[in-house]
């Protein structure tokens, strides 16, 4: 090894989902939303003046920052907006996980939390799911250097009631508490209505699922102006100028359009609920998932080979080679259409076997 190679940052990156081009493929492995944003994007996409991106965004993206305080009923003072989700999770780590004590998340979650803690050299500790994949609290009731988990989780699904968040809110009122929300708008309640009460709880969202802008790259987060100030700080102290202007300018719109936020998510959960049955026939088991995809593994045929014949097919869904999840699938919830042409190739193949 030369010896300036011996300086380099090894790191063992994140994997993201397959990006794969063509006209007929079905996409249903990156837990996009099939149904396209909010007709005034496009609108505001437009009539964008370009002369504007002459000059720097404002860097703290404040039209969208009050549009998002307006809309959940918070302070100003009390959002944070970033490059999708990713951006703000990675600030959170690099702000708020500053202890020589573990963090401690799920062993089955978001596999970006381990690369994060990884890069930016953060002790983590990852307490087992119970075999229905359930989070056990008790396991987060321990000495910790802060604690993050998806709600609903990835890749299961499985939504933790807010009485079971609190509970962990509760035993850790010394570190800070990051709810990663990404999935949360086709679950149920959520955590953003303990954050008057609980100043150490970082609540996180996306516009990348129930808003249909994974393409933009917007993300936030919502907490105490404490927390939102430390973000902020580290943020300016690596990047200011992380929102472009017609992410800032199309995500205003987005927020704007509550009926068709409402009527878009329905559709998938809708979808979520008929696919479930119809996999259950098909001879599937998963976790109840309250999120835009199910985690589903056959009882007989191996998932490997599933997920190989339906990628011949043009239907991309996501395997994951690891402890715990190589017996499943992870489906993304398209449309009907799309939904009722994989449930037609699943039966043919399950058919032939
Ligand atoms: N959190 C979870 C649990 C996710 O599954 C994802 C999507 N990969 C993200 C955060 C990040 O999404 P984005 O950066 O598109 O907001």
């Amino acid at each position: 090894m030369k010896l300036w190679e011996e300086n380099i940052r090894r790191v063992v990156p994140y994997v993201p989902g397959d990006q794969p081009k063509g006209e007929r493929l079905i996409k249903l492995n990156t837990n996009e939303n099939p149904y396209p944003p909010a007709p005034g994007v496009a609108r505001a996409l437009a009539e964008m003046d370009t002369a504007q991106l002459r000059k720097y965004p404002d860097p703290g993206a404040f039209q969208l920052v009050r549009a998002l305080a307006k809309r959940y009923g918070v302070g100003e003072d009390q959002v944070f907006v970033g490059v999708g989700s990713d951006d703000v999770l990675a600030m959170a780590f690099l702000t708020f996980f500053n202890s020589d004590k573990p963090v401690l998340f799920p062993d089955v979650t978001y596999s970006f939390y381990p690369v994060w803690a990884s890069l930016f050299g953060i002790p983590y500790e990852t307490p087992a799911l119970d075999e229905d994949f359930f989070v056990r609290t008790g396991d987060y009731k321990k000495e910790n250097g802060g604690v993050i988990f998806p709600n609903p989780n990835a890749p299961t699904g499985l939504y933790m009631p807010l009485d079971q968040v609190e509970e962990i809110l509760r035993a850790n009122r010394d570190v800070v508490v990051i709810v990663d929300e990404a999935y949360i708008d086709f679950a149920g309640p959520s955590a953003l209505e303990l954050i008057s009460t609980y100043e150490n709880l970082l609540v996180v969202q996306t516009f990348s699922k129930s808003r249909s802008m994974a393409g933009l790259r917007i993300g936030f987060a919502v907490g105490s102006p404490a927390l939102i100030k430390a973000l902020s700080d580290v943020k300016y102290s690596y990047n200011s100028y992380t929102m472009n202007l017609p992410s800032i300018v199309m995500g205003v719109e987005a927020v704007k359009d509550e009926a068709y936020f409402c009527e878009t998510t329905k559709k998938i959960v809708a979808t979520r609920e008929r696919a479930k049955a119809r996999l259950r026939e098909l001879g599937f088991r998963f976790p109840d998932s309250r999120a835009n995809f199910i985690f589903a593994s056959h009882r007989w045929a191996p998932a490997q080979q599933l997920f190989e014949a339906l990628k011949n097919e043009q239907i991309y869904v996501r395997y994951f080679h690891a402890p715990r999840l190589e017996s499943s699938l992870r489906i993304s919830i398209g449309t009907d259409e799309e939904m009722d042409a994989l449930f037609h190739f699943l039966e043919e193949y399950l058919k032939g076997k």
